[in-house]
């Protein structure tokens, strides 16, 4: 690394310590950046990179509800205000117990440069809890969930702060939270939050928006190769909502979907995964994925290894962070895969990018590849302004087009920096500048 970028790097990590995501997602950035660096010394000037960096504002507050026994149960929540140099802070919130400031940072830090590709006005922010939602009834989450926009109410906003969705944050979270906004503050606002429900100022396509996208990014990169989802071999890790939605795609798109997993293992599935069975276990029992393989003829169970040792033209990871590592990069590699593409943030590990980028497999980063749900919470965030909506296929073409868009913005900007076919540094670069410039335009604030 750049000596500047080093020295920066070391003062992000001393200053977060303990934070390990956020460090790699910051170093993720700052691998793209010395020719960047070099070319716009106003950068430096105006320290714009190390103001990236700091959030503009952290919240941590306690959120205290009762469940079903009567018990007083205590959670932490978190909003982590990134960058509001381009729009609003937005940004997903996740509820999982693995979150903490660490995973909102990296997350957040990542939301600001994938909103900039985008080319819509939306700033960068993250937000979430510690709490489980798996297991609870709906009244323990309705409360958790009012219990928590009790404090965020004061942070958010139509113009300051929209949250939406992330991992355990659904339509029925996302209602539950529009709710008791709208109570406490007695206004409407529809555009104060992101992924609402058909009837109450969501859009259509919101839900769909990030596999789908996914699924045109692929498309784009497979197009770019010469080749397309005809005939291919797609392996899809993870089944919430991102992966069902590119399994649908991709199936659309004349491409086949062999397997997908959750926290409990894997399912092959030679004919394709059959999406009807894979909702109903997934989104109407929320059972495990070994339900699927017992209920579908010729479906196997994956019992050794994981998901990444199933051959495939295409690999989607949809599920989490640092899922596939260098191990399972080598194995992809090996057995002939040709694209991955983030569906998940950062699911790839660093030395993981390195070892499929030398073996030349086409890396399309989540930045850049799941770009996808935002840019349709910035769609649903236009309709709510102008009180209109529009329908799915109008919603799904501008969907298809912003995909397009942020993957010739990968390629140009690359081939700007001498850099050719190398998406990861296209969308890091492509991401910053924007930001960057804007910040450079707004002064010291
Ligand atoms: N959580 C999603 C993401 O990682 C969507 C955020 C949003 O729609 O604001 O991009």
């Amino acid at each position: 690394m750049d000596a500047m970028l080093q020295d920066l790097f070391d003062d992000v990590v001393e200053r977060n310590a303990g934070e390990d995501e956020f460090h790699q997602a910051v170093r993720e950035v700052f691998d793209s950046l010395a020719l960047v660096v070099r070319r716009h010394p106003e950068y430096a000037e105006a320290s714009i990179i190390r103001r990236i960096c700091e959030p503009e504002r952290q919240i941590i507050f306690r959120v205290p509800w009762v469940d079903d026994a009567g018990e007083v149960r205590i959670n932490r929540g978190f909003r982590v205000e990134f960058n509001s140099a381009l729009g609003p802070f937005k940004g997903g919130l996740r509820f999982h117990p693995s979150v903490y400031l660490g995973i909102v940072k990296f997350l957040g830090f990542e939301q600001t440069f994938k909103n900039a590709l985008t080319g819509l006005p939306i700033g960068g922010g993250k937000g979430g809890s510690d709490f489980d939602p798996k297991g609870c009834s709906d009244g323990e989450v309705m409360r958790f969930c009012q219990s928590f926009m009790t404090e965020l109410y004061r942070h958010i906003g139509e113009y300051t702060d929209v949250p939406a969705g992330d991992t355990g944050v659904g339509g029925r979270e996302i209602g539950y939270l529009f709710g008791q906004y709208k109570r406490i503050t007695n206004r409407y606002e529809s555009g104060v939050l992101t992924g609402k429900g058909l009837g109450w100022g969501g859009s259509q396509v919101r839900t769909e928006a990030t596999g789908y996208g996914l699924a045109f990014f692929v498309q784009e990169m497979l197009t770019a190769d010469g080749a397309s989802f005809d005939g291919t071999r797609v392996v899809v890790s993870g089944s919430g909502n991102v992966a069902i939605h590119a399994i649908e795609k991709v199936h659309q798109l004349g491409g086949t979907v062999v397997a997908c997993s959750d926290s409990s293992g894997y399912v092959v599935d030679e004919q394709g995964i059959d999406l009807a069975l894979l909702r109903e276990v997934k989104e109407v029992e929320r059972g495990r994925i070994a339900d699927y393989a017992e209920r579908r003829d010729g479906a196997e169970l994956g019992r050794d290894g994981s998901i990444w040792d199933v051959s495939c033209d295409v690999a989607l990871p949809c599920a989490t962070q640092n899922e596939l590592d260098a191990d399972a990069a080598t194995r992809l590699a090996k057995a002939g895969c040709r694209v991955v593409a983030e569906g998940a943030n950062m699911p790839t590990t660093p030395e993981a990018v390195d070892l499929l980028q030398e073996a030349g497999v086409r890396y399309g980063p989540g930045k850049a590849a799941n770009a996808g749900g935002v840019a349709t919470s910035a769609l649903e965030m236009q309709q709510n302004a102008s009180r209109a909506s529009w329908t799915f296929e109008e919603t799904e073409e501008r969907l298809e087009r912003i995909m397009r868009d942020i993957h010739s913005l990968c390629l140009t900007t690359a081939d700007e920096y001498d850099l050719p076919g190398n998406y990861a540094d296209g969308a890091n670069i492509a991401g910053f500048t924007q930001v960057a410039d804007a910040m450079l335009a707004l002064g010291v604030v």
